[in-house]
């Protein structure tokens, strides 16, 4: 029996955890966190009975089935307990750094979907995971199907291929960009998400962040990375080996596949995914990313050149951009103006979690005064 502590169990990727478990029995949740969908944690406390539950956002109730209940911030860390086989780190955003560490200094395995943790503190995240021998799990499709096509492996490769889906302004032109709403952005063609990673798709900053990802899980250096628009987004990413040979990892899209692989690797157990119908699908494309049309991804990109707390600013000048975007505070477009214009004005601090913390909180306020700058 795996023993599971679901950090974000309210989200798109944690109803998926909770599916997974659902349909398995080898799986227990050992706790459960939300941060403001109280009603939902509830009916997952009342189906799951986990020893621990928080909820970080405000508000508060009374125990459900006698499970130990933490409100307030900081009570994510109460969700790493001390039975917990595996820490499932599934919130979104900068939040989910510290539980990463506190998981890690723990000694326990991490899945992680929070792509935050590593594209903010990826250097600390993985030289305090290699001290304490702990291994972090990729569960982003693109990161986990690097992960099977390697053999569960983190090296070996010649070159890593992450696939795009181009998101939901694929075809559109420059000029249209401008005047895309959040409705239209929150339309990703091939995958249903949480609003901000949904947007990123939108804007292409996604990819920026998974190339980071990348290059923290597999230790691999930016030129070894390439990037291919692929609109079918049925492989989920490719490995190239030293014979100029690749495998593709493919499958219709579904989180199921790469959160079920997580929790049951090296074995592959059965999925409720269908099994691909090459001849109805017809056909794969592959396509290059227009750089012109999605500044973000080069944003992201460049931050990580800056090294330091450049990506963690820019990570957090993103979180407040994409929610004023949401907002209808600004357009489309302004989402990499915001982010570029904090970065312009980053100063250089040491990564450690105290110069991330103050990095992130400097980088929203200054994000804030842009966007007011820019709706006035
Ligand atoms: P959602 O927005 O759907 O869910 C986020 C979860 O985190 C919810 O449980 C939410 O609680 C909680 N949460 C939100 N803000 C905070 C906070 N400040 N502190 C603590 N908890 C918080 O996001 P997704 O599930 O889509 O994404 C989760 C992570 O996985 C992201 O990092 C994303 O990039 C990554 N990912 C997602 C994929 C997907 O298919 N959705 C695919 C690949 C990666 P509440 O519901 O109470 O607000
Ligand atoms: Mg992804």
């Amino acid at each position: 029996m795996k023993k599971i502590a679901l950090i974000g169990s309210t989200g798109s990727v944690g109803r998926q955890v909770l599916e997974v478990v659902r349909n398995n029995s080898g799986f227990r949740i050992v706790s459960l966190t939300a941060h403001v969908n109280a009603g939902l944690l509830k009916k997952q406390i009342a189906e799951f009975n986990p020893q621990v539950a928080c909820l970080t956002g405000g508000g508060s109730f009374s125990p459900v089935s006698g499970e130990k209940l933490y409100f307030g911030e900081n009570f994510a860390l109460e969700a790493v307990t001390d039975d917990a086989d595996v820490v499932f780190v599934a919130v979104t955003g900068f939040a989910g750094l510290k539980v990463v560490l506190r998981a890690i200094e723990k000694g326990k395995t991490v899945a992680l979907a929070n792509k935050e943790a590593l594209v903010c503190g990826g250097e600390l995240v993985m030289n305090l995971a290699a001290a304490k021998g702990v291994e972090i799990i990729p569960v982003d499709s693109e990161h986990s199907a690097l992960w099977q096509a390697l053999n569960f492996r983190k090296s070996g490769y010649k070159k890593l291929i992450l696939t795009a889906s181009g998101g939901p302004f694929r075809t559109a032109n420059l000029r249209e960009m401008r005047h895309f709403s959040a409705k239209d952005a929150l339309k990703h063609p091939n995958w249903k998400m949480g609003r901000k990673i949904t947007v990123d798709c939108a804007t292409m900053l996604n990819k920026g962040f998974e190339v980071i990802e990348a290059h923290r899980l597999f230790n691999a250096p930016t030129d070894k990375i390439e990037v291919v628009v692929h609109p079918q987004s049925i492989i989920h990413s490719m490995v190239e080996f030293e014979d100029n040979s690749i495998i593709a990892q493919m499958s219709y899209p579904n989180m199921a596949q790469p959160i079920q692989t997580a929790l049951t690797y090296p074995e592959k157990l059965p999925t409720p995914l269908p099994s691909l119908d090459l001849i109805k699908l017809g056909k794969l494309e592959f396509f290059p990313l227009d750089h012109k049309k999605f500044p973000c991804f080069d944003i992201a990109l460049n931050s990580l050149k800056s090294g330091d707390n450049f990506p963690c600013a820019m990570n957090a000048a993103s979180e407040v951009a994409v929610n004023a975007f949401l907002g209808g505070k600004i357009a489309f477009t302004s989402i990499a103006e915001v982010i570029a214009e904090v970065l312009s004005e980053t100063e250089r601090i040491f990564p450690d979690l105290e110069g991330l913390e103050h990095t992130d909180a400097v980088s929203r306020v200054r994000a804030a005064e842009v966007i007011k700058k820019f709706s006035e």
